[in-house]
C-alpha cells in the first residue's frame, strides 16, 4: 500500500505523546523497553545519528505525573505544543456510546468541567493533529483480547475506530505494529523511520492491507522457525518438552504473519516457538478468538501435517539418514594404503 505522503519540512525536535490509556496492560511499553535496535534510550538521549531531538511522553516512563504529565497532551490538543508529534496508542478502544452511567477508560480531567476526558476524546483530539497516528499493540491495532466475543466494552482496534480512510497530519494512514506485546524492535525501528522521515530524510513507510509495515511482518513463524526442518520430515512433537514441530500440539506458526522466530524477542534471543512456546497468532487481526482454544492442533494442520507424516517425511528422513552416514565417514581413498601418510611415528617404548 502506498502512503502517498507529502515530504515534510526537516524539524529539529518531535515529541512522543504515548498514551496506554485503552483497554491494555500496559504490556507493549515494558516490551518496548527490551528494545535494542535501536534502544527507546538511545532515540531519547540523542545517540542516533540524523534523528530530530526526541521528548517522550509515556505515563509508565515519565518522572512527572498527573497534570506536569498530561500538559503536553493538552498543549498538542490545543496545537500549543510548538512541535510536530507522533501519536502512539496502546490499547483497545471501547465503545463510549455503550458505556451505561458512566465512561469505560479516561485520562486526566478536563480542567473547565473536572470530569474525566476519555480515551476516546483523546484519540479525536490528537490524531488528527499528529504528524504520525502509530497503534502498539494488538489491542490498539485490532481490538485484541478485549474485543474477544462476548465482550461488554465494544473494544475495537484504532482503524476501527478512526477509519481506514483516515490521514495524519504527515499524510499517512494509521501505522499498525501489532503483537501481544509488541516485538520491541518491531516497534522502535518503525518509530525510528518515522522520525527519519519528519526529519525529511526517509521515504514513506511502506504498508501492507493490514496496515502493518511491510517488511516486518511479510513473512510466517514456520518460515523463520528453528523447528521447521522437523515438520518438513514429519516429525512431529507430542508433549512441550520435545525440540520437535508443535505444530501436532497447538502451533499456528505456518498461518501467522510475525518475525519473531527471525528476529528472536530481546537481543536476538527467544521467539516463542524456537524456545518451546506455540504460537498462538497473537499478531493476528483474527486473535484471539480465531486461534482457540490454545493448545489444540489447528483444524487446517491436521491434513497438511497429517499428509508431510504420512508420505513424503518419512521417505526423506530415511533417504537423508543413509546420505548423512555416507558424508559422516571420511572418503575411501584416504583409507586405501597401508602405509603411514602422516608422518606420525610412535617412539614411546612398546611401540
Ligand atoms: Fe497488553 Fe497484549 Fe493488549 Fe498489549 S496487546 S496492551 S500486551 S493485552
Ligand atoms: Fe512451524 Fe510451529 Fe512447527 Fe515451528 S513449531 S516448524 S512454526 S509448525
Ligand atoms: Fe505471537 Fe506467534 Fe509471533 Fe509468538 S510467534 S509473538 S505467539 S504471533
Amino acid at each position: 500500500m502506498s502512503t502517498d505522503t507529502q515530504a515534510p519540512a526537516a524539524v529539529e525536535e518531535v515529541h512522543i505523546l504515548w498514551t496506554s490509556e485503552g483497554m491494555s496492560c500496559d504490556g507493549d511499553t515494558i516490551s518496548v523497553t527490551a528494545a535494542s535496535l535501536p534502544s527507546l534510550e538511545d532515540v531519547v538521549l540523542g545517540a542516533i545519528p540524523g534523528l530530530p531531538k526526541v521528548v517522550l511522553h509515556n505515563k509508565v516512563l515519565a518522572y512527572e505525573t498527573g497534570d506536569d504529565f498530561t500538559r503536553a497532551f493538552h498543549q498538542a490538543a490545543n496545537g500549543e505544543l510548538g512541535a510536530p508529534y507522533v501519536l502512539v496508542v496502546e490499547g483497545s478502544i471501547p465503545n463510549e456510546r455503550i458505556n451505561g452511567d458512566g465512561y469505560w477508560t479516561s485520562m486526566g480531567n478536563d480542567p473547565r468541567t473536572g470530569e474525566p476526558i476519555t480515551f476516546n476524546t483523546w484519540i479525536d483530539r490528537l490524531a488528527p493533529g499528529a504528524f504520525a497516528v502509530v497503534a502498539i499493540g494488538t489491542c490498539a491495532t485490532y481490538g485484541g483480547i478485549h474485543a474477544m466475543a462476548g465482550n461488554p466494552t465494544g473494544c475495537m482496534g484504532l482503524a476501527d475506530y478512526l477509519g481506514r480512510d483516515f490521514r495524519s497530519a504527515g499524510g499517512m494512514p494509521i501505522i499498525n505494529v501489532p503483537g501481544c506485546p509488541v516485538q520491541p524492535d518491531n516497534f522502535m525501528e518503525t518509530v525510528t523511520w518515522l522520525l527519519y522521515q519528519a526529519a525529511g530524510s526517509a521515504p514513506p513507510l511502506p504498508l501492507d492491507e493490514q496496515l502493518r509495515p511491510t517488511w516486518l511482518f511479510g513473512k510466517t513463524v514456520h518460515e523463520g522457525c528453528d523447528r521447521a526442518a522437523y515438520y518438513e520430515q514429519g516429525d512431529f512433537a507430542k508433549d512441550y518438552n520435545s525440540p520437535k514441530c508443535q505444530v501436532k500440539i497447538g502451533c499456528w506458526g505456518p498461518v501467522v504473519n510475525c518475525n519473531v522466530t527471525k528476529r528472536g524477542w530481546m537481543d536476538g534471543l527467544g521467539g516463542c516457538p524456537n524456545v518451546g512456546g506455540i504460537c498462538i497468532g497473537c499478531t493476528m487481526p483474527g486473535f484471539p478468538d480465531k486461534f482457540m482454544p490454545f493448545m489444540d492442533e489447528p483444524p487446517g494442520a491436521s491434513i497438511s501435517s497429517g499428509l508431510v507424516a504420512s508420505t513424503y517425511g518419512p521417505m526423506v528422513r530415511r533417504l537423508r539418514a543413509i546420505t548423512n552416514r555416507s558424508v559422516n565417514t571420511e572418503p575411501r581413498w584416504r583409507h586405501n594404503r597401508t602405509e603411514l601418510t602422516s608422518g606420525f611415528a610412535p617412539r614411546w617404548p612398546g611401540k
